[in-house]
């Protein structure tokens, strides 16, 4: 039997291919992908020629049964995306719980994640992060799932897009408390990589007075105020605490 490899690819800067992942696409017999000309072009740019098929949300579940086909044929087989690692926000998770549930060999070629890179460098708490992918688009929704938050998620990680980070900062300015903290990534990787820090209204004030600041590609992160502890809860810890002293 073939193995399935998911390989991650640069999400803007081509020198984050890294040599596993360029081995992977030259060794394989055949790439799934999730848009071919994207991926053709990046193939190209690395001097690999490869047979691609399209593997997109609106096709992947009736691809499973000719994916298992090729790797019990013994062909070796790898997933990509058009940036990032596969599955995360993009195609491929019917596909690898299938498989993997029929016993078939899958195996991940790490490297760039939009949310990894965004958490590294953002300084926000990252013992502990809650990542949501997209927010809903329609206000109401949005504003319910932003109500919902709480400090126990730790920071809480989503993506966002150009024509919605300034919808979003709204919301987050009108729901969030005033000390919490929103770092903004856009652009990772690329020549206009931008951190932008404050509360959510000052974020959103960067945002509103330079247009720039609202272009590309976001990640959005957000680490609330750890609630204050009340007087009934300090008194519980104090009695544990007595308990176990000689
Ligand atoms: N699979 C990808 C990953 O591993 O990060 C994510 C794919 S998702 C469809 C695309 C979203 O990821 C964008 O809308 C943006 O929010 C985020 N993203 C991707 N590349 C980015 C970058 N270079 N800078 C900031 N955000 C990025």
């Amino acid at each position: 039997r073939g193995r399935l490899y998911i390989v991650a690819t640069p999400i803007g800067n081509l020198e984050d291919m890294s040599a596993r992942a360029l081995r992977t696409l030259a060794e394989v017999d055949v790439i799934g992908a999730e848009d071919t000309r994207h991926t053709r072009k990046l193939l190209t740019h690395f001097g690999i020629d490869k047979p691609l098929f399209a593997l997109h949300d609106h096709n992947e579940k009736d691809k499973i049964s000719d994916i298992a086909k090729s790797l019990d044929a013994g062909k070796n087989m790898a997933l990509v995306s058009d940036a990032g690692t596969p599955l995360i926000c993009d195609p491929g998770y019917a596909v690898v719980s299938e498989l993997r549930q029929l016993g078939y060999d899958v195996t991940p070629i790490p490297g760039p994640s939009a949310v990894i890179t965004a958490l590294c460098a953002a300084g926000l708490p990252t013992d502990r992060f809650t990542f949501i992918g997209f927010l809903p688009a329609k206000a109401m929704a949005k504003q319910g799932v932003v109500e919902q938050w709480s400090p126990q998620m730790g920071t809480i990680v989503f993506y966002e897009s150009t024509h919605r980070i300034l919808d979003t900062l709204e919301v987050l300015s009108e729901i969030l408390p005033n000390d919490a903290k929103v770092v903004l990534a856009r652009e990772l990787t690329k020549t206009f990589e931008t951190f932008l820090s404050g509360s959510a209204s000052e974020v959103l004030g960067y945002c509103q007075m330079d247009g720039n600041q609202t272009r590309g590609e976001f990640v959005v992160m957000i680490s609330l105020p750890q609630a204050e502890v009340t007087d009934a809860e300090a008194e519980r810890v104090l009695r544990i605490l007595m308990k176990s002293m000689p």
